[in-house]
């Protein structure tokens, strides 16, 4: 990962170096900050922006959420990001689009909002360091306390707590269970199990139902298997073959242990990397079908 210093601010691209940042934000003190996580990757026709609009629909969902106004639509951040990606003349990257409440102050009801979009390279190779995890003492934010459809900066406090406690036991990341002690997901990534020709995945309900998510479900369904969501307890991962991670940064990640739960049974993890590849082709504009998912820049 490489920042670059072009970033989009407010509607204008500038140089990160000249920017003051201000401290005095809600944003940075109270976590009241909205973002998304986009990839845009080279294809044959030129780099296009992967889901995009699902993307900025649910960067609109999380403002609303933190009642955020911002002035510009779906079409303006769409400008914006192509702006910065153009700017940055990078073919493939991940695009961070973000939002805070630019004043100080828990009352955010008189606040100006800042929107910004970064951008930086991501060259990282799919299916690149397959990752261990470890079931965390820290249970998945509960559904009654915050909207766990929206992607707000201060929820990310659960999942660090849980990246601590994994890394200080070396394990690479956490594992989320929910309050009612079934799998929930990662610090920033949904959780899939395969057992023979069906997928299971936890139910969209405790957690950030993920686009990569979504995409799997709707494209493992091509390759012959069957996706089910449903509620999973943690003794039921060592009966899968192979566990894999998915995110859009990440995209497929495959998990080689899970503390005392899971460990690999298939050596190539053939499965996680059929669906992988597949995941890739579809990204990189070559499969027909899936194109509708791509925004060419
Ligand atoms: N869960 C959480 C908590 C996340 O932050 C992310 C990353 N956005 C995901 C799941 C995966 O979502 P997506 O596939 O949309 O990137």
């Amino acid at each position: 990962m490489k920042p670059l210093n072009k970033i989009w601010i407010n509607g204008k691209i500038v140089d990160l170096n000249r920017l003051n940042i201000p401290f005095f934000n809600q944003g940075l003190n109270y976590g009241a900050c909205v973002y998304e996580g986009i990839r845009f990757y080279k294809t044959n026709d030129g780099s296009a922006i992967f889901r995009l609009h699902e993307h900025i629909k649910r960067f609109l969902y999380s403002a609303s959420v933190l009642n955020m106004k911002l002035n510009l639509g779906e079409a303006g951040l769409i400008d914006g990001i192509r702006a910065v990606i153009k700017a940055s003349k990078l073919k493939a990257g991940y695009i961070r689009p973000m939002a805070f409440y630019s004043k100080m102050g828990i009352n955010i009801f008189n606040s100006n909002v800042t929107v910004a979009i970064l951008i930086w390279s991501w060259n990282q190779e799919i299916v690149s360091k397959e990752v261990t995890m470890k079931v965390s003492k820290y249970k998945r934010l509960d559904p009654d306390s915050v909207d766990l459809k929206a992607k707000i900066s201060g929820y990310y406090v659960n999942g660090l707590l849980g990246l601590i406690e994994a890394r200080k036991d070396k394990y690479d990341e956490p594992l989320f269970l929910d309050g009612d002690g079934y799998l929930a997901e990662g610090a920033i990534n949904n959780i899939f199990l395969v057992k023979d020709k069906n997928l299971y995945t936890p139910k969209p309900s405790n957690i950030l139902g993920g686009i990569t998510r979504d995409t799997i479900i709707l494209i493992s369904q091509d390759l012959g298997f069957r996706v089910l969501e449903k509620d999973i307890l943690p003794k039921e991962l060592n009966k899968a073959d192979e566990v894999f991670l998915t995110g859009t940064g990440i995209e497929i990640k495959i998990v080689k242990k899970i503390k005392d739960f899971f460990s690999k049974k298939s050596h190539n993890s053939s499965v996680s990397r059929k669906i992988a590849k597949y995941y890739k082709s579809i990204v990189q504009g070559e499969v027909v079908k899936y194109k509708k998912w791509l925004t060419y820049v």
